[in-house]
């Protein structure tokens, strides 16, 4: 797949703070490619220089194609970018924040196809004061394509929603990616990294410590995984543990049994046995996953959720 992005050692120093230190990574078309990390960690500023608004203070940043301390119009033209709520005008109606942002491009897209697009037609004469905020993010998204990109950068796009509204708006950017542009995104959502993104790179103060799919950094971290169950008969922990390859084996509570493995499979698969060998029946028999939060810990020593 072609490189749609391509960064390499790129830095980013205010005064002698480094905001991002020699970085490197690509992004291949069609893909949608996030960045996880807390605040701080210098996601924005990454962003910034990729869509050609900050000056690297050194590195090499080549967007489709193009040199961002060189070619940063061609760029521009040719990006779309995600401005914040913030930016917008309250009194002016969905459809005319859309007709006045097309025409700062020589050819944009209606703003009836732009509204449709993100299921945001009903408001179109509503006033952006008067949308919801996850609403005021489907408009900022619409803004993001008027000039029909083939690369569209969101920051942070569903921080401040409700869990609803948040899903809402992954279905939005999933579809749109469906639809043949290439995303990428900041986030400090692993929930979101790993729902949306096809890789993703864990950064943390200014540094990219891995890049990989979602899965792909969980099965790297080895982490453990608890397979929990519940028996109609009592079952010695000893013997539970040594029969499934557990690492441990407790109570949870009443007849409920968890176990922590490195590889769930087997230890399901030799609990299934044990049971059927010994006439138990099992019930709610469940595992829980490592998620991308524990290979953040696992990476920075400190928790996404914290911040
Ligand atoms: P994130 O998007 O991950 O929250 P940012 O890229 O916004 O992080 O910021 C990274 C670091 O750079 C932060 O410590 C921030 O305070 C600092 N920073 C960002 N912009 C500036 C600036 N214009 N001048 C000085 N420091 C800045």
């Amino acid at each position: 797949m072609a490189n749609i992005i391509e960064v390499k050692n790129l830095t980013k120093k205010y005064g002698n703070f480094k905001a991002v230190d020699n970085i490197s990574f690509e992004v291949k078309k069609g893909e949608i490619f996030g960045i996880l990390g807390p605040n701080g960690a210098g996601k924005t500023t990454t962003l910034e220089m990729l869509e050609s608004l900050r000056t690297p203070t050194s590195g090499i940043v080549k967007v489709l194609g193009f040199d961002v301390s060189t070619n940063a119009h061609e760029i521009k033209e040719r990006i779309g970018v995600q401005l914040q709520a913030t930016a917008f005008f309250d009194f002016l109606s969905c459809e005319e924040t859309l007709d006045l942002f097309g025409s700062f491009y020589d050819e944009a897209q209606k703003s009836s196809k732009l509204l449709e697009e993100v299921s945001l037609m009903p408001k179109a004469k509503t006033f952006v004061n008067d949308l919801s905020g996850g609403q005021k993010q489907r408009l900022s998204i619409a803004m993001a394509l008027v000039n029909s990109p083939e690369l569209i950068f969101l920051d942070e796009p569903t921080t401040g929603l409700d869990p609803q509204a948040r899903r809402n708006l992954w279905d939005l950017i999933d579809a749109i990616r469906k639809g043949g542009k290439t995303i990428i995104l900041t986030t400090h959502y692993m929930e979101e990294a790993e729902y949306l993104c096809d890789r993703v790179a864990i950064m943390d103060e200014a540094k990219i410590k891995d890049i990989d799919s979602p899965r792909g950094l969980i099965r790297k971290l080895k982490a453990e995984n608890k397979v929990e169950f519940s028996a109609d008969k009592k079952i010695d922990l000893k013997k539970l543990e040594k029969e499934t390859g557990a690492l441990t084996a407790d109570y949870v509570e009443g007849d409920v049994y968890s176990l922590r493995t490195k590889d769930s499979h087997k230890t399901i698969n030799q609990l299934l046995e044990y049971a059927k060998k010994n006439d138990i029946k099992l019930d709610n028999l469940h595992i829980s996953q490592a998620t991308l939060e524990d290979v953040f810990l696992s990476y920075t020593g400190k928790s996404l959720r914290e911040k």
